[in-house]
């Protein structure tokens, strides 16, 4: 399988490549060069298969030939032995329509374990081959720093260093990410907000001087196979629900776009998607895409659901190359646009090609703590404030009769406990695998919000 970006020029790379490179060079996002398909009976046979065994099958064709189906098996296995559900992504039942897919089972208590668990292990089986090292830089406002910091904790010819603005995520998300001492993590704690940090870390993936001394990887879901690890539970969910003999409609609680692109690429491969629900919070930015053509970039409004506070949706390119004809050179024009002007429209081809399937939904703070709340009266089921915003948007969604309608569970209600108990009047308890959070050690390092300090503390601590 061969990957080729968004925007037409950079080189074609196979899965091992497009594992440790992240961003393309002319600034694109990677994509397979075509979507490998399964057909009605090929899904039917994965009917039943465990977690990790599904994870092989589904992820295989992507893989190619870069990972044998033994090998690439072990290291689902391996990857998902860690969460502490046996079903690693249970379902829930609602009502007789609602479903949540439980994605924050792992380490971290966020969906995010469940691609960067196997990626860190991917990380390390292709550099041990090639016999190179990986610098890991990223920012984060809060989840993707502590399951990216778990996922390659003490792994071998990789470090990270993960920069999070100062005082501004959740005491439980630093203190997930500070408290892990192993000696290829840095933790840099700056000066700003969560925007300066990754504009400051995609000036480092730019820098001559940087990425002539060291080769710079990335962890955010710009990094295609953490979207490719994700397809696997939209399988998982519809195989049970009864794919692919019924049809399965999905709500994802989005930011980047990343986890419902996923949803796009498993109908791609031909898993009957009936609807994909792109549900926002007031960072609306992908709700105007959709329903007017508008892409225009605002100013961030912060929220009781960080993770979606974004103006810039990276993965949206992605599916905008995809259903707007592949044209890679159109592709780049587009984006330049937007990057000189911060705006942009779509065409119509983009606006038929995402309107076949996707759809989206904006709630505000109030539809938020509503769904939280009717949830538990309901159903006895606690919601961390992301789910709820998914699951507003569901229920706003009309589907054909007989077509359950699930929702992208992505957080454990006790990574926010504040929301949760103001709308519920309940806190929920952290879960004893990470219950001493507070009382371990933490350790990291205080930096200014100017870039050369970034820069030199990188050049300075990477092995
Ligand atoms: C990252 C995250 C999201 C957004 O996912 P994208 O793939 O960026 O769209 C939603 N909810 C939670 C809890 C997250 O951590």
């Amino acid at each position: 399988m061969r990957y080729v970006s968004t925007r037409g020029s950079a080189k074609a790379l196979n899965f091992s490549e497009v594992t440790l490179a992240g961003l393309a060079s002319d600034g694109g996002l990677y994509l397979p060069e075509r979507w490998p398909h399964f057909t009605a009976s090929e899904i039917a046979a994965m009917r039943g298969l465990p977690y990790a065994e599904l994870a092989q099958r589904v992820m295989q064709p992507f893989v190619g030939d870069c990972l044998t189906e033994q090998r690439l098996g072990e290291l689902c296995e391996q990857a998902y032995s860690r969460f502490a559900h046996k079903a690693v992504t249970p379902l829930v039942q609602l009502d007789q329509r609602d479903w949540l897919l439980e994605l924050f089972h792992g380490p971290t208590l966020a969906f995010k374990d469940v691609a960067l668990q196997l990626l860190g292990l991917l990380f390390e089986e292709f550099l041990a081959r090639d016999g190179g090292r990986l610098t890991i830089v990223g920012a984060t406002s809060g989840d993707t720093g502590s399951a990216a910091i778990d996922a390659v904790a003490g792994r071998d010819n990789v470090e990270i260093f993960m920069l999070h603005p100062k005082g501004r995520v959740s005491d439980v998300q630093r203190t997930q990410m500070t408290t892990v001492l192993a000696p290829n993590v840095h933790n840099i704690a700056i000066e700003g907000s969560f925007d300066d940090a990754q504009a400051m870390v995609k000036r480092i993936f730019a820098d001559e001087s940087v990425i002539a001394r060291h080769r710079i990887g990335a962890v955010n879901s710009i990094n295609w196979a953490r979207l490719m690890a994700q397809v696997v539970y939209y399988f998982a969910a519809a195989l049970q629900l009864g794919a692919p003999d019924r049809r399965v409609a999905f709500s994802v609680p989005t930011g980047n776009f990343g986890d419902v692109f996923a949803g796009h690429v498993a109908a791609r491969m031909g898993l009957p998607i009936e609807k994909l629900v792109v549900a926002t919070n007031v960072n609306d930015i992908l709700h105007r895409a959709l329903t007017s053509g508008d892409y225009s970039a605002g100013e961030v409004t912060p929220t009781a659901s960080p993770s979606m506070d974004i103006q810039v949706s990276s993965n949206f390119e992605r599916l905008l190359f995809d259903v707007g004809g592949r044209d890679g050179s159109a592709m780049a024009q587009q984006m330049a646009e937007f990057d000189a002007k911060r705006a942009m429209k779509l065409t119509d081809g983009q606006r038929t090609g995402a309107g076949e399937r996707i759809m989206s939904v904006r709630a505000d703070a109030d539809d938020m703590l509503l769904a939280m709340r009717r949830t538990w009266e309901d159903s006895g089921e606690l919601i961390d404030p992301h789910t709820a915003i998914g699951l507003h948007a569901a229920r706003c969604t009309d589907v054909p009769e007989g077509v359950p309608m699930v929702t992208l569970a992505t957080a454990h209600p006790a990574k926010f406990r504040d929301p949760v108990e103001q709308a519920t009047g309940i806190r929920p308890s952290l879960p004893n695998r990470i219950g001493d959070l507070f009382q371990r050690e933490e350790r990291y390092d205080e930096l200014p919000g100017n870039y050369e300090a970034v820069r030199d503390y990188i050049m300075d601590n990477a092995a």
